[in-house]
């Protein structure tokens, strides 16, 4: 019984470590990754209230380090899919019914318990397991993710209290209600916020969930789920099953009961998910949502009016960090002429500064990217660019994967501007320049804006307003997120709602009132006080 009106106010966006030399926190860190580094997990699924092992164990490599073993997990197979299902719908009607604080609370101390006693082991798992630097796995693992519970939790608030107005005589209100179902989150390898926000958001909104991970996220989704426990959520509420994807489909979207599906990943497997959504469509009970955040190609604009120093640090950081695995990363850039030279020796000056190895040792700005075959899809890039005498690798272009799956930070200029590596999602360290006439900014603009079917993010590098406001407007469905005179990642929860259209998703905002809007559905009640007894209206009285 909730016998108040509770306030959830906005929250401040978690501090970040820094892990500075000597700081607490880098020491702390460091502990932790030796530690993770000598315990061998063995990570189960869960289902309901069970932890399932399965025969089929599954190898977790740093991918910068192949040959370590950090441990298995144990790969499902369909009947886990049809188990989750039960599991989740077992566990809906407790779950609805508990009143909504009680539900925010639990995702309130899972933020907590991120920010203190599991900081590092999430930070941690998600250095070992995913690759990433300290502080990529701190703004994503930590500061990201937490922000992503609270600020969920103040924003459903905020939706609850939005009613309708009522004449005299009567009351009418809305009661937001979850899915009649439950919902699937489908998450990437690339951010461990994302994972957790895609359960956790449709949860909170008092949905019961499967939630499949990438295989190479598991290791830290795995802590999120142990966070999720000790923070009280009742067993069958999120269910974490590791199946291939096109199994977890084929059970999910024929299932009378898929009441909508949280993904983020690559356009195509959107795509194919869509289409069996439409090709099963009278199979459910009810129409399902389908939100989905997908690819990028994401550009760089830069003005005549441009700083050369902000360009070239938007693009190294832009395009580079977490080896351009971001679906927001930097990937073609338009230099101006007057600027181009300039821009581009400073490029080249300092990615040569710039250190490639383990995270380990945190002077490694670039780090190894995701696995096996996401080197051999970017490095195909690579050797296709340098046996094209169309275009130029300005930097980098040389990759190893002895070790780890090591590619250099790479620049091609192309002097096509519709050259492959310049319209296609390559998802690795290289990044694309064309060099446009400085006086053509306009058809540059149009260029920018047709040459890739994405829309997610985009940069103007200028000093000069006009420019600025006329690049914005005319790129105006170029971006969900624009930036101006700065890169075009690391979009925070709270400041910068993130998501893009066409072929970049359905830009439902994760971590904004839009997205929870999604795992809602309304229900409008009207009461009548004191009902009307006589069906005559005074109308039909002639006289
Ligand atoms: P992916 O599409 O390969 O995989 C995403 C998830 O879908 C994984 O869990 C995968 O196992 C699952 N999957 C694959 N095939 C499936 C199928 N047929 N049915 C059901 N599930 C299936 O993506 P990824 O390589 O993990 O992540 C990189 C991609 O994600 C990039 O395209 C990137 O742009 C995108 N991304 C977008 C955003 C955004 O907010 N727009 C954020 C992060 C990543």
């Amino acid at each position: 019984m909730t016998i108040g009106t509770f306030s959830y106010p906005m929250p401040v966006n978690e501090p970040t470590f820094q892990y500075a030399p000597n700081s607490p926190e880098k020491a702390a860190i460091k502990k932790t990754l030796q530690s993770l580094k000598n315990t061998p997990v063995d990570i189960p699924m869960y289902i309901g209230g069970e932890q399932v092992f399965t025969d089929k164990k599954i190898a977790i490599n740093p991918p910068y380090e192949k040959d370590f073993l950090l441990g298995h997990f144990s790969e499902g197979e369909e009947k886990h899919v049809h188990q989750a299902i039960e599991a989740a719908l077992a566990a809906k009607s407790s779950w609805e019914e508990m009143s909504w604080e009680n539900r925010a609370h639990i995702f309130l101390k899972a933020a907590d318990l991120l920010a203190t006693k599991y900081r590092y082991h999430i930070v941690g798992t998600t250095m070992l397991g995913q690759g990433k630097n300290v502080y990529q796995a701190e703004i994503d693992a930590a500061c990201e993710f937490i922000d992503f519970l609270r600020f969920n939790v103040h924003y459903l608030a905020e939706i609850y209290k939005q009613q309708p107005i009522s004449s005299p005589g009567m009351n009418n209100r809305v009661e937001w209600r979850p899915l009649e179902g439950f919902v699937l989150a489908v998450s990437p390898f690339n951010f461990t916020a994302i994972g957790g926000n895609l359960c956790a958001s449709a949860a909170l909104c008092g949905n019961v969930v499967v939630w499949k991970p990438a295989y190479t996220q598991i290791y830290s989704a795995n802590i999120f789920m142990q966070v999720l426990k000790e923070a009280g959520l009742p067993d069958g509420v999120i269910n974490l099953i590791y199946v291939d994807g096109p199994v977890l489909g084929k059970v999910c979207f024929s299932h009378r009961d898929f009441a909508g599906v949280h993904f983020t990943g690559s356009t195509n497997v959107f795509n194919t998910m869509w289409k069996s959504i439409g090709e099963n469509i009278n199979k459910y009970r009810t129409y399902p949502r389908i939100v989905g955040e997908t690819g990028g190609k994401d550009f760089v604009l830069i003005h005549k009016s441009a700083d050369v120093d902000v360009a070239v640090t938007a693009l190294i950081r832009g395009a580079f960090e977490f080896q351009g695995q971001k679906c927001s990363a930097a990937s073609r850039a338009y230099l101006p002429s007057n600027l181009a030279e300039a821009i581009k020796e400073k490029l080249v000056a300092q990615l040569a500064t710039i250190k490639m190895g383990t995270p380990e040792d945190f002077s490694n700005f670039v780090n190894a990217v995701i696995d096996e075959r996401a080197f051999d899809k970017i490095s195909g890039y690579i050797e296709t660019a340098k046996n094209n005498p169309t275009v130029k690798i300005i930097a980098g272009g040389n990759y190893d994967k002895s070790i780890g799956y090591f590619i250099e930070p790479t620049v091609i200029e192309a002097s096509d501007p519709k050259y492959k590596t310049m319209c296609e999602e390559i998802f690795g360290p290289v990044l694309t320049i064309y060099v446009y006439d400085a006086e053509a900014f306009e058809e540059t603009i149009s260029l920018v804006d047709s040459t890739s079917p994405y829309a997610l993010t985009g940069a103007i590098i200028a000093q000069d307003r006009f420019a600025v406001e006329f690049a914005t407007n005319k790129l105006r469905n170029a971006a969900g997120n624009l930036y101006i005179n700065d890169k075009p990642t690391g979009a925070v929860v709270g400041q910068q709602p993130f998501g893009g259209a066409r072929g970049s998703g359905t830009n439902d905002k994760a971590g904004s009132m839009i997205n929870l809007y999604r795992w809602l559905s309304a229900r409008t009640i009207k009461e009548v006080y004191v009902p009307v007894t006589d069906y005559k209206y005074p109308f039909l009285q002639e006289s």
